[in-house]
């Protein structure tokens, strides 16, 4: 049984996890590179679940209960006590590395570690941890309290019981699995990306503006938003670091990260959370930027 729950890296991906889990009635630390930003994304939280009070979607007594749960911590002694440690920090490797190695160091006897990287071999990032055995994928999707779906991913060396256990406290979120084989981008991603980095070819190659290559998607193939808008929502530099590690992994030139999409991260547009992508979120509705 999973009881307590820590979670590193507290951006988009970990505050929604933060607050899924403990919305689930687990107490949760939350860490980040320091104790203010750990503190910043509580405060973030907290102003998500009033906004799913307003929405009707909570009681205020269940919002309370739930931030109630969320700790932000400073540093990793307290995940001793911890039964499962989930990393979300930017999607670097050597970021991830110094996380597993440190956060190593404090993993009780039988904690499970998981990653919710969208594209790193879980293989091998297991051997930056104690033991690979109880190393594991655990992808979420944004936002988490909203999306369904849980990809697991064991390494090689995954033992079974850690697959079980991890299936079992993902389903204990309300969320449906999928469980995958460690290859590049797990299912979900494998598909989604180069139709991301390919929808970014079509707006640099001039063929359509940016409404419109949203609209012939949703339209045309009845997505709920289109790829561009959908790339602004998970952030474009960690569509351009997912699309990047599918290239490197396979070397297929199909993975080939669009031109266009590396200079609006060199240029720090990110999409939603920097306030600027494909589309401009400083009013009322987005509005398309080229
Ligand atoms: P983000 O940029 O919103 O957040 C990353 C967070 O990691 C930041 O708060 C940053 O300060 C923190 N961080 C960086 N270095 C750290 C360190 N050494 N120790 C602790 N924290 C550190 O990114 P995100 O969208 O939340 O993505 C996080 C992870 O989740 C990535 O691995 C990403 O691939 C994965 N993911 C993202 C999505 C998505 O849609 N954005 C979906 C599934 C999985």
């Amino acid at each position: 049984m999973i009881g307590k729950v820590a979670v590193i890296g507290a951006g988009q991906m970990g505050s929604g996890i933060a607050q899924s889990v403990a919305a689930h009635g687990h107490q949760v630390m939350l860490a980040d590179v320091d104790l203010a930003t750990a503190e910043n994304a509580r405060a973030g939280i907290d102003v998500a679940l009033g906004k799913a009070v307003g929405r009707g979607k909570m009681e205020i007594a269940e919002a309370e209960a739930t931030l109630s749960r969320i700790a932000a911590i400073a540093d990793y002694e307290p995940m001793t006590e911890a039964d499962l440690i989930i990393e979300a920090a930017t999607e670097r490797e050597e970021v991830k590395k110094a996380i597993f190695e440190k956060a190593g160091k404090v993993l009780s006897q039988g904690a499970i570690m998981a990653s919710n990287t969208s594209s790193i071999p879980i293989t091998r990032m297991a051997n930056y941890s104690p033991d690979p055995e109880r190393f594991i994928g655990l992808h979420f999707f944004n936002p988490v309290p909203v999306m369904k779906l849980i990809e697991v991913i064991p390494g090689l060396a995954t033992a079974k019981s850690t697959t079980d256990r991890t299936i079992a406290f993902a389903e204990s979120l309300g969320k449906e699995v999928v469980l995958s084989q460690d290859e590049p981008g797990f299912v979900v991603n494998r598909i989604l990306l180069p139709m991301i980095n390919e929808a970014v070819f079509v707006l640099g190659q001039s063929t359509a503006g940016i409404e419109d290559i949203d609209k012939g998607c949703r339209l045309g193939l009845n997505h709920p938003m289109g790829p561009l808008q959908l790339a602004d929502f998970v952030g474009l530099d960690t569509c351009l670091d997912i699309i990047k590690v599918l290239y490197k992994t396979t070397r297929d030139s199909k993975y080939r990260p669009a031109p266009l999409l590396v200079k609006y991260v060199e240029a720090g547009w990110l999409g939603r959370k920097t306030g600027r992508g494909f589309y401009d979120y400083s009013g009322e509705e987005p509005v398309p930027t080229r």
